[in-house]
């Protein structure tokens, strides 16, 4: 049981940013690039697009980084967890280094634009540490060690750390960094307005047409015309038969913003076993907030969601005498097989609709390298790191077992859904709690709200047909399968699915 109380809603600390709002697209326009998501990707290519006199248009269907770059930790390193041993054995030692290099390629980026535009985002250079408390882990952070040492990464292996964790071992990556997300790239919309940006919010791509150029079509029929078309929409929103959603699985993971009684000793961690932790501070209004993360898992799988922050609550008890908790949130980011992202062109032949995907939560990097990237195409100008992010590329090790895993899991809660036989009683459903019943047959997600009114959905998935599950700290239902969300009332909160659950009418006793 929880001592300390958690806030009722999810609200990440960074959304208390004021950001700037724009209306709806209501008419048909034309661009030289059009760009699907305001996230970090989005805004980034958009900065860097505009800055060379193309005309860009950016659309979002919600508002502009409220996605997963609203929900982030926001930590800016090349330290992607335990990865470059992996990466030396699977694809050798100098893609390996081109991965290391892009990443902090796109710090600088970070830097330089923080530089030169002077933004106050409470940018800090910090030191990034991967630490185990398990024996078990010793030797992945040896080997770990070893693969820096190839890759020439200004590092060091510890036995502790300046934190008062328990930890048998560490590896240290110098000079990373960590900075406000929101404050950084409200700024960026700024300059990107200047250079005549023209943003919508609150406007859906569903998909694109070809006449001699390829059109973003909207939910409510408008196009926009554009040479190049990027989905920077975290799922890409246009698929071209490259089934993305069989190639990338999500992951939910928490974030709890505490103040602490103890000082923080400054650094950036995550642990290299499961469950998760990951630990940074930032500034806040009454000093530093703790944002203490992790319980990792896979989307509309796993235990009542609530648990996962009662669990972050325990550790952050435990380790850091909190004093509050202030803000909790979660969100959810996407993994490739070969935990490579996808940045490039859709489908292969398919040159002037590119995607950026599947960072395994470190988009502050791969998202700004994306951008780089996707730039790059677009102007024509030679990228070193390109080839490697290419999402036609296939890497027969270890994708095709990752490739047969992710699937099979997917037809397990495909069969396990269709097999519940849920038949729970609505009489018995408090304020703010869900059920799952059958109604007329229809496995239905009944959803009672703070004025007592029922919202009742369909639970199949409108994507691949999956049963989709109860979230009950973010109050949505998310598929197991492929990690769509709707809310409560049955609207898409993210992909790959497309369209609303139906609404489902309940029968009068
Ligand atoms: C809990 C957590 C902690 C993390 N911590 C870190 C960290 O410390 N460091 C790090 O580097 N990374 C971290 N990440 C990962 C990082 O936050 C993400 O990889 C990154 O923010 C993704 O950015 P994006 O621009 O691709 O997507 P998003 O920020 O999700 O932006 C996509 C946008 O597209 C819009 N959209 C979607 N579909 C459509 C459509 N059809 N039409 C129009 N618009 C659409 C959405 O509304 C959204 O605004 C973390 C992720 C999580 C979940």
């Amino acid at each position: 049981m929880s001592e300390n109380q958690l806030p009722q809603f999810p609200e990440p600390f960074w959304r208390e940013t004021e950001l700037p709002t724009f209306k709806k697209l209501d008419t048909s326009i034309k661009a030289d690039v059009g760009i699907v998501g305001g996230g970090i990707t989005g805004i980034t290519t958009a900065y860097l697009l505009s800055k060379q006199n193309f005309k860009v248009v950016l659309i979002d269907s919600d508002e502009i980084l409220n996605g997963t770059t609203g929900h982030t930790t926001a930590k800016i390193t090349a330290q992607h967890g335990l990865i470059y041993d992996e990466f030396i054995k699977h694809m050798g030692e100098e893609k390996a280094a081109k991965y290391y290099k892009a990443a902090m390629k796109a710090k600088e980026l970070i830097e330089k634009l923080i530089t030169e535009h002077k933004i106050d985002c409470d940018y800090e250079q910090q030191d990034a540490y991967v630490y185990t408390s398990d024996d078990g882990y010793m030797m992945q952070l040896e080997n770990e060690m070893k693969a820096y040492e190839k890759l020439q990464i200004s590092s060091e292996f510890l036995s502790e750390i300046p934190l008062k964790l328990p930890i048998k071992a560490a590896v240290k990556m110098h000079d990373q960094a960590q900075f406000h997300p929101l404050k950084y790239l409200k700024e960026l919309v700024q300059e990107c307005k200047k250079n005549g940006v023209l943003f919508y919010e609150n406007t859906t791509a569903v998909d694109i047409e070809y006449n001699k150029h390829p059109n973003i079509v909207t939910r409510d029929g408008h196009r926009i015309t554009c040479n190049h078309v990027i989905a920077a929409s975290h799922f890409p929103f246009y698929d071209k038969q490259s089934f993305y959603f069989a190639r990338m699985y999500p992951q939910r993971s928490y974030v709890l913003a505490i103040t602490s009684k103890l000082k923080f000793p400054g650094g950036m961690y995550i642990n290299a076993e499961n469950p998760t932790r990951s630990i940074r501070t930032t500034p806040g209004d009454k000093g530093p907030l703790w944002l203490i993360g992790g319980e990792s898992h896979k989307t509309g799988q796993g235990e009542s969601v609530i648990h996962h922050y009662e669990k972050l609550e325990q550790f952050s008890s435990k380790h850091f005498d909190i004093q509050d908790i202030v803000y909790r949130w979660s969100a959810q980011d996407l993994t490739t097989i070969d935990k490579v992202p996808y940045i490039g062109p859709v489908s292969k032949g398919e040159e002037n609709v590119y995607v950026a995907t599947g960072y395994r939560k470190w988009g502050m990097t791969n998202g700004t390298a994306a951008a780089m990237m996707l730039a790059d195409r677009i102007t024509e100008t030679p990228n070193e790191f390109a080839e490697i992010y290419e999402p036609s590329r296939f890497q027969p090790d270890p994708s095709v077992r990752k490739f047969m895993e992710i699937n099979a899991d997917v037809a397990k809660h495909m069969l396990k859904g269709k097999l519940d036989f849920s038949n729970n009683k609505l009489t018995e459903l408090k304020t703010d709690e869900a059920v799952v019943t059958r109604i007329n047959g229809t496995r239905t997600g009944i959803y009672k709200d703070k004025k007592e009114t029922l919202h009742a959905v369909d639970t199949t998935c409108t994507h691949l047909g999956c049963e989709v599950e109860w979230n009950s700290g973010d109050r949505s239902w998310d598929c197991p399968c492929h990690g769509s969300r709707f809310t409560y009332e049955g609207s898409v909160i993210e992909g790959p699915a497309k369209k609303p659950l139906a609404k489902v009418e309940i029968p009068n006793e």
